[in-house]
C-alpha cells in the first residue's frame, strides 16, 4: 500500500474535507495517492474523484456537494444583490428573507408546531448546557438528567453550576456508555423542572431509537446536535430540542434550539442577555449579529432535505448506510466489533474497534486501518481519544457510496490481515 500522504498528493486548489454526493462514477482527476493506492487494492473507490475525499469527521463534518455548488456559485454576488451573504446586513431584506425562509423551510421539514420558537443561536450545543438552566429553573430547583455517554455527561457536569440538586436519574457510565436505560428504570424527580437528554452520543455512538415520554411529566429537553434531522421526530414530545449545526446541517457557528413556547419567558434574572430565550425570540434571534453566512448555509441544507423528500426519505436512505458497516463488522467473525448494544445503534456515528488479546497488534491494527482507509480516500476515521479504535461518523451528506466502500475496504483488510 502506498505510504504517500493524501494531502501533499493532491493537486493544488483541490478541496479537503467534504465528502461528494449524487454518487457514481464521474470523469473526474482521482487525487495520485486515492489512485496509487487503488491499484494495490481490489477496491474500485467510484466517488472519490475530482480531489474530495469521503470525510467521516465526527464534526465539523461533511456537507452535501451540491450544497456547496449552490454557495460557490452564490459567493461573489447572491441573486443579483452585488454582494456576497457574508457581506449583507442582517436588518437587510435579503439576509432577513434568507433567514426566515431557512427557519420556514425547517418548520416544514421537522413539522414543527406552531406553539414552538425556532431560535438560531451562537455558543454551540455547549452553550445550552448552561442556558437550559438558566432558562428554566432557579439556582434552588432540580433537574433530571439522563447520562448515556459523554455530551450527557458534560451537560449535567455544567448544570451542577446553575442547580442546587443537577440529579443524575440513570446513568450507563459503569457499563462504558454501550446502552439506553429503559425510561422504567429512570430515577426521576416529583418536583424536576426538566429532565434531559443526549438524543445522539456522537462519541460512543448511543442512539434513542424513539421520543421517550418521562414519567414525572417534566418537559424532556434534548441534545439532538449528532442526530439532528436525519430521521423524523414527534417535536411535542419535547420541550426542548437544540443542536450544534456542524454535525448534520452545515458550517459551525449556529446552534437550532426550538423551544416550546411556555419555556419562554422564565429566564433568571441574571441569566445573561444573550442566553435569554425571550429575548431572542422577542427580537427573531437578532438582538445582535446573526451568524449570517451559517444560517445561509444551514437554509440551503433545510430546502434540500425538503426536496428530498423530507426526513422518511432521508432516515431511508441514513438506515441503509449505517447497515452496510454494522453488516460488515456483524461479518468480521469477530475481526471487527461495536460494543454499543444492538437496540440503541447510532445511524450516525458508529464505533469499531479491531479485536485482538495482544493489545500492541490491536494498536497496530487500528493504526494501520485509518492510515490504509486515508490512502484509499476515507478520511477522519480515527476514533475519539476518549474511546479508541475507530470511529465512521456518517451523517445525512455522506453518500450512501461512502459507506459502501468503507464496508468494502473492511472486507478486504479483515481477509488480509485476521
Ligand atoms: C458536538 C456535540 C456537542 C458540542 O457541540 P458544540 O456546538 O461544539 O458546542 C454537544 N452535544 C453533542 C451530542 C455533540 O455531538
Amino acid at each position: 500500500m502506498a505510504a504517500m500522504p493524501v494531502s501533499s498528493a493532491r493537486p493544488s486548489g483541490a478541496r479537503v474535507g467534504v465528502c461528494r454526493v449524487g454518487g457514481g462514477a464521474r470523469a473526474g482527476v482521482r487525487t495520485s495517492a486515492a489512485a496509487s493506492s487503488a491499484a494495490s487494492s481490489s477496491l474500485d473507490l467510484a466517488g472519490v474523484s475530482g480531489g474530495r475525499v469521503y470525510n467521516f469527521s465526527a464534526g465539523p463534518a461533511c456537507i452535501y456537494e451540491d450544497v456547496l455548488t449552490t454557495a460557490s456559485s452564490e459567493m461573489m454576488n447572491w441573486e443579483n444583490s452585488g454582494t456576497s451573504v457574508m457581506e449583507m446586513s442582517h436588518r437587510g431584506k435579503e439576509f432577513m428573507g434568507i433567514h426566515a425562509k431557512a427557519i420556514a423551510d425547517l418548520r416544514e421539514l421537522l413539522s414543527i408546531p406552531d406553539n414552538y420558537q425556532v431560535l438560531f443561536l451562537q455558543g454551540g450545543a455547549s452553550l445550552q448546557f448552561a442556558s437550559i438552566p438558566l432558562n428554566l429553573a432557579s439556582a434552588e430547583d432540580t433537574a433530571d438528567y439522563v447520562t448515556t455517554g459523554s455530551w450527557g455527561a458534560k451537560a449535567i457536569g455544567e448544570g451542577k453550576k446553575f442547580l442546587k440538586n443537577a440529579n443524575e436519574a440513570a446513568s450507563t457510565k459503569s457499563s462504558g456508555f454501550t446502552s439506553i436505560p429503559a425510561t422504567s428504570e429512570w430515577s426521576l424527580s416529583d418536583d424536576a423542572k426538566y429532565v434531559h437528554i443526549c438524543a445522539n452520543e456522537t462519541i460512543q455512538g448511543v442512539e434513542f431509537k424513539t421520543d421517550v415520554v418521562p414519567a414525572n411529566g417534566a418537559p424532556l429537553i434534548a441534545d439532538m446536535s449528532s442526530n439532528f434531522v436525519s430521521k423524523p421526530i414527534d417535536v411535542s414530545k419535547y420541550g426542548i430540542i437544540y443542536a450544534g449545526a456542524q454535525k448534520n446541517v452545515g458550517p459551525a457557528g449556529l446552534t437550532v434550539v426550538i423551544v416550546r413556547d411556555d419555556l419562554i419567558g422564565n429566564a433568571r434574572a441574571d441569566c445573561p442577555t444573550m442566553q435569554n430565550y425571550a429575548i431572542m425570540a422577542e427580537n427573531d434571534s437578532m438582538y445582535n449579529t446573526p451568524p449570517c453566512y451559517s444560517i445561509y448555509m444551514a437554509g440551503l441544507v433545510f430546502d434540500k432535505l425538503n426536496k428530498m423528500g423530507g426526513l422518511e426519505a432521508v432516515e431511508k436512505v441514513n438506515i441503509e448506510k449505517c447497515a452496510h458497516i454494522y453488516d460488515a463488522i456483524a461479518g468480521s467473525d469477530g475481526f471487527f466489533n461495536c460494543p454499543v448494544d444492538m437496540t440503541c445503534r447510532s445511524a450516525m456515528n458508529i464505533p469499531i474497534t479491531i479485536v485482538n488479546e495482544d493489545a500492541d497488534k490491536r494498536a497496530e491494527l487500528e493504526k494501520a486501518f485509518i492510515a490504509e482507509a486515508g490512502d484509499l480516500g476515507m478520511v477522519a476515521l480515527k476514533g475519539h481519544r476518549s474511546v479508541g479504535g475507530m470511529r465512521a461518523s456518517i451523517y445525512n451528506a455522506m453518500p450512501i457510496e461512502g459507506a459502501e466502500a468503507l464496508a468494502a475496504f473492511m472486507k478486504e483488510f479483515k481477509a488480509k490481515h485476521a
